[in-house]
C-alpha cells in the first residue's frame, strides 16, 4: 500500500481524500493556493503545501510545480479528485512517467473516453447504444444539414472536447444550424482549445440515468447500480439520487450490463461512470463516460455501503477488487443535494465572502461532505460548490423527509446559497411523485419565482402531506399483493 499519497484538489474532494487516507493510515498531502491557506482541506491534511496563486492556472493546474512537489515530498501516488487534472491525459502521462501512481485509470482510457466522437465510436462498435448522430466531427455547414436532416430536428450540435454541461446548442431548423455551426465552433474552440463539433440527436425530455463502474488491474469488473441526476440546471446536476425510482428490474440489468460492456471496451480501471440518456419508454442511450470519481458518488457509497475512495486508492496499488458483483446490493436510498454559494433570487450569481457562521445538520441518516467551516473564505476563483447534504433511509419517501429536515438544520451566513432553492424542488409534488426528466427546473418555472421568505416552514409542511398521502397509496397496493408487510417494504420500492 501507499505510505504517501499527493491530493491535487482542494474543496469538498480534497477532504473526502484527506479523510480516506488518515482511515487507511496513508500520509495525505494537500496543496493549496493564496486563496486557501485557511480552508479545510489545507488545515485537515497531513502536510500541506503551498502551490501558488489564487487562479487555478498558477496553482491547481500548475503541472510541473505538482510533478516537482510530488517528487520532492515522495508521494507513492496522485489522487487528482474531479475537475482539474482528473480527466487530462497529458496529465495523466507525466505522472506515469515521473514513476508516480495515478489513482484513477490509464491515461490511454481517458484519452479514448475524452474525445466523444470517439467514444461514441468504440461504443457502438461494443455494442452499447449510443445517441442517434455522427461518430466523426461535421466538417462543414453542408455536410452537418444533411446529416441533420436524416437525423430530424431538433439535433444538438455539441463539441467533442466538451464537458461540464458547456459546449453543446439545440438547433431546431436547417435555418438555425445555418446561422448556429460557425459559432458553436468558435465557442468550442475558446472553452476547450479544440473546434471539432458534431451532431447527435436532441432526446425529448430525457432522464438523465448513470451507472457507477468499478474495474481492478487485474481484469475485473462490476457495477454499483444506478443514480439518477436528472435535476439539472443549464444541465449540470444539482440533485441526484440513487437507486433511480424509474429504473426497474429489468431495465436495471440492461443498463448495467451496458454498463461494465463499456468499461470494458476501453480497458478501464479505477472508478468510473458510464452515462445514459433515457427516454420516457426506457430506451437508454450512451451519452459519456466520466472517467474520474464523481461528485455525487456518495449516494452510491450509502446505498451499497461500500467505500468507493477507499477502493480507489486499493486498486490503484495493484489489489483486486474488495467485492464481487453478489456482493454489492442496494440497501436504502439516498439523495444528494448540492449546497452552492449562489443566489437563485439573483440568475445563481455566484456569492462570495467569509463565513461567518456554519451550522451543518447531522442525526440519523445525515451525511455532509463539506469543503468550508466558520471563517473560509469562498472565492470568485473557484467552483461555488461548497458542501454536498447527503441523507439515506429505508425508501426514498422517508430519504425525501429525512433531507428535507436536514436542509432545515442547515445554517450558513455570509455567503447567499441555494439551501431555499433545494427544499422547494425536493419538497415539490412532482419531484416526489419521481415525475420528472432533465427539463424539469426549465418546466417547473414556479420553482424559480416564488419567494424566498418562509419558504423552508411552509414547503415542509407540504411536502409531510404530499408524502403521507403517496405512502398511504403505496401501502395499500402493496398489502394487495401480499400479507407480508413491513420486510418486504424495501425490496418493493426497488424492484
Ligand atoms: P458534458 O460532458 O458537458 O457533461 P453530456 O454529454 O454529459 O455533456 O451532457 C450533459 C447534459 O446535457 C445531459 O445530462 C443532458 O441533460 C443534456 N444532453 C446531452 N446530450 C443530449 C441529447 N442528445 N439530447 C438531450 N439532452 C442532452
Amino acid at each position: 500500500m501507499f505510505k504517501k499519497i499527493l491530493i491535487v484538489n482542494r474543496g469538498e474532494i480534497a477532504v473526502r481524500v484527506i479523510r480516506a487516507c488518515k482511515e487507511l493510515g496513508i500520509i495525505s498531502a494537500a496543496i493549496y493556493s493564496d486563496a486557501d491557506k485557511t480552508s479545510l482541506h489545507t488545515l485537515l491534511a497531513d502536510e500541506s503545501y503551498h502551490i501558488g496563486a489564487a487562479p487555478a492556472s498558477e496553482s491547481y493546474l500548475n503541472k510541473n510545480k505538482i510533478l516537482d512537489l510530488a517528487k520532492k515530498i515522495k508521494a507513492d501516488a496522485i489522487h487528482p479528485g474531479y475537475g482539474f487534472f482528473s480527466e487530462n491525459s497529458d496529465f495523466i502521462q507525466a505522472v506515469e512517467n515521473a514513476g508516480i501512481i495515478f489513482i484513477g485509470p490509464s491515461s490511454k482510457s481517458v484519452s479514448k473516453m475524452g474525445n466523444k466522437t470517439e467514444a461514441r465510436t468504440l461504443m457502438s462498435q461494443n455494442k452499447v447504444p449510443i445517441v442517434p448522430g455522427a461518430t466523426k466531427p461535421v466538417k462543414s455547414i453542408n455536410e452537418g444539414i444533411k446529416l441533420a436532416s436524416q437525423i430530424g430536428y431538433p439535433i444538438l450540435l455539441k463539441a467533442v472536447a466538451g464537458g461540464g454541461g458547456k459546449g453543446m446548442r439545440k438547433i431546431n431548423s436547417q435555418e438555425e444550424f445555418s446561422s448556429s455551426f460557425e459559432a458553436v465552433k468558435r465557442e468550442a474552440l475558446k472553452a476547450f482549445a479544440n473546434d471539432d463539433i458534431y451532431i447527435e440527436k436532441y432526446i425529448n425530455n430525457p432522464r438523465h440515468i448513470e451507472v457507477q463502474v468499478f474495474g481492478d488491474k487485474l481484469g475485473n469488473y462490476v457495477h454499483l447500480f444506478e443514480r439518477e441526476c436528472s435535476i439539472q440546471r443549464r444541465h449540470q446536476k444539482i440533485i441526484e439520487e440513487a437507486p433511480s425510482s424509474f429504473v426497474d428490474s429489468e431495465t436495471r440489468e440492461k443498463i448495467t450490463s451496458a454498463a461494465i460492456k463499456a468499461a470494458k471496451a476501453c480497458g478501464y480501471y479505477n472508478a468510473g461512470t458510464i452515462e445514459f440518456l433515457m427516454d420516457s419508454n426506457k430506451n437508454f442511450y450512451f451519452l459519456e463516460m466520466n472517467t474520474r470519481i464523481q461528485v455525487e458518488h456518495p449516494v452510491t457509497e450509502l446505498i451499497t455501503g461500500k467505500d468507493l475512495v477507499k477502493e480507489q486508492i486499493a486498486v490503484a496499488s495493484g489489489k483486486p477488487l474488495s467485492f464481487t458483483q453478489n456482493e454489492i446490493k442496494i440497501n436504502c436510498h439516498s439523495i444528494e443535494a448540492r449546497i452552492y454559494a449562489e443566489d437563485p433570487q439573483n440568475n445563481f450569481l455566484p456569492s462570495t465572502g467569509n463565513i461567518l457562521n456554519y451550522y451543518e445538520p447531522s442525526g440519523p441518516g445525515v451525511r455532509v461532505d463539506s469543503g468550508i467551516r466558520r471563517d473560509s473564505a469562498v472565492t470568485v476563483y473557484y467552483d461555488p460548490l461548497v458542501a454536498k447534504l447527503v441523507c439515506w433511509d429505508s425508501n426514498r419517501d422517508n430519504a425525501i423527509k429525512k433531507i428535507l429536515r436536514a436542509l432545515g438544520e442547515y445554517n450558513i451566513s455570509g455567503i447567499t446559497n441555494n439551501i431555499s432553492f433545494l427544499t422547494k424542488i425536493l419538497s415539490s409534488e412532482k419531484f416526489i411523485k419521481g415525475d420528472f426528466d432533465i427539463s424539469f427546473l426549465e418546466r417547473e418555472k414556479i420553482l424559480f419565482d416564488s419567494p424566498e421568505s418562509n419558504l423552508v416552514d411552509a414547503d415542509m409542511q407540504k411536502a409531510s402531506a404530499i408524502l403521507a398521502g403517496l405512502l398511504k397509496m403505496r401501502t395499500n397496493v402493496f398489502q394487495r399483493k401480499s400479507d407480508a408487510v413491513s420486510n418486504k417494504w424495501i425490496e418493493q420500492n426497488y424492484e
